[in-house]
């Protein structure tokens, strides 16, 4: 089945085909953080969002570029800056560390590039001079260029195909500096900002003197220059349709000639506790703050993708524990199937790990069949990536393997087999299984000494080994393939 998504630039379900005529190769830019605090939950939302999209399109046979800008410099950096008289480097460069931890925490694989804005001045500055060179662009008074919303339209271009703006509200000539404006002021938006007493030393040289860059220019910039002028997908969190992603738009669009993103997907917003998250009602979190709580990144990760990436979600502490007992439930069947599928030696054959599945290219023709197990899983992420009903799948195939466990009627052969399946379909969810307790060497060798002493018939020495281990927090099941260590 061929994937469908949810298209904001014409607000509507779309087949997804890509922009290579081979149907192979996908680019997707996702707008990335802005790097002046830690990201919040409700960033890291969008970033799981985008991981998934990346993930789908290559269980899907897609060769993906993912690329992911950092902003290193806007007017909220600026002012950080300014407030802690640091240097932009030392200031951003915390912060994008830490991003990138948090990322690993969440498991979202990591971007294949992640240009940051600073290392693309002379790429912006171009772009900048094309749209001045076709009249799109003007200097003002002031010493910054702006973008004219009224030459672009007079270009026979449109401004505002994400959202409906109201343009009888539009004022030639009227001009906003900031970087995030409501639409109710659709207004010549800054492309260069000319450098000003509070900007300190964070200026570049420019054909319009010293200054600095808008933020909506960076990712124009950034995008077309790492994936070309047109690419398949754009990213984002609803709340940067407008003005962010109109704004690349235009821009990409009046420089070029040329369609900029192909499709546009944009990520719901995130309640925390029923509540649009602020720091003084207390449910503004960081990752940090969750980790702290004792909650776990996968915990975190599940608990984000468990809804569709359209609906408003409200995350909570009670839906993260709720998180814990899901993946449990997985977990426990998981290990249950190793186990069975490593009870002979022949019967683990069947066995891949995720990473040397074989890709299939539906637009190439070569999509083999998926195994029964995978079907309904990936039927419902064609549906512009239904994770939700992606998830009922999953627990339906665990609740049918826990039955026929139960009953003793999978085979290792069946088991390892599904541990296949599994591995497949965590290819997209990414939210692994917890390796088997790991045993510390001195446990090991314990359990060593108490099989000895089994084995010579010694069980007062064994039983005395066991009561050790248990003190020691480790318990022994004893199973018909031999002994196993279990953390209590
Ligand atoms: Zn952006």
């Amino acid at each position: 089945m061929a994937l469908k998504l949810f298209n904001t630039l014409s607000r509507s379900i779309q087949e997804f085909t890509p922009l290579d005529s081979a149907g192979k190769k996908v680019g997707m830019y996702c707008c990335g953080p802005t790097v002046y605090d830690f990201a919040h939950i409700g960033n890291w939302r969008t970033f799981v969002f985008a991981d998934l999209v990346r993930r789908y399109l290559e269980f899907k046979g897609y060769a993906v570029t993912h690329v992911m800008n950092i902003t290193d410099v806007e007017d909220k950096i600026i002012k950080r800056v300014r407030e802690t008289k640091t240097s932009l480097r030392e200031f951003t460069g915390k912060y994008e560390t830490a991003f990138f931890a948090d990322l690993k925490t969440l498991n979202c694989l990591e971007p294949h590039q992640t240009p940051r804005a600073t290392g693309y001045i002379a790429e912006i500055i171009a772009l900048i001079e094309k749209l001045v060179a076709r009249g799109i662009a003007y200097q003002a008074a002031d010493g910054s260029v702006y973008f004219s919303i009224e030459k672009y339209q007079g270009c026979g271009c449109t401004y505002g195909r994400l959202l409906k703006l109201n343009f009888d509200e539009l004022r030639p000539g009227e001009r906003t500096r900031s970087d995030e404006y409501a639409k109710e002021s659709v207004t010549d938006f800054a492309l260069w900002k000319a450098r000003a007493p509070e900007d300190g030393d964070v200026c570049w040289p420019s054909p319009w003197g010293e200054g600095r860059p808008g933020w909506h220019i960076e990712c124009s910039a950034m995008s077309m220059k790492v994936l070309g002028e047109s690419f398949d997908l754009h990213l984002g969190g609803e709340d940067l349709k407008f003005p962010h992603h109109e704004d690349e738009i235009a821009q990409s669009e009046g420089a070029t000639g040329k369609p900029f993103a192909k499709y546009w997907l944009h990520g719901a917003f995130l309640l925390v506790e029923g509540k649009k998250m602020s720091k003084s009602l207390g449910n503004f979190f960081m990752l940090r703050d969750l980790l702290a709580k004792g909650f776990t990144g996968r915990e975190i990760r599940h608990l984000l993708l468990t809804a569709h990436y359209r609906e408003t979600f409200n995350f909570t502490l009670e839906g993260l524990q709720g998180a814990r007992a899901a993946l449990a439930r997985i977990d426990e069947c998981i290990s249950k199937l190793r186990d069975i599928s490593s009870s002979t030696s022949t019967g683990s054959a069947g066995f891949q790990p995720a990473g040397s599945q074989p890709k299939e290219n539906p637009a190439a023709g070569r999509m083999p069949a998926l195994p029964a197990a995978l079907q309904p899983f990936s039927d419902s992420l064609d549906e512009d990536l239904n994770i939700s009903a992606g998830w009922g799948a999953v627990f339906e195939w665990i609740r049918e393997l826990n039955r026929r466990m139960a009953e003793s009627s999978l085979s290792t052969t069946d088991a390892a087999a599904a541990l296949a399946a599994w591995n497949k379909i965590d290819s997209v969810l990414g939210i692994g299984t917890p390796a088997d307790a790991e045993a510390p060497a001195e446990i090991v060798a314990l359990l060593a000494a108490r099989q000895a002493a089994r084995q010579a018939k010694d069980f007062k020495k064994s039983d005395a080994i066991r009561d050790g281990l248990k003190a020691k927090g480790w318990t022994i099941e004893d199973t018909t393939q031999g002994s196993k260590l279990k953390k209590i």
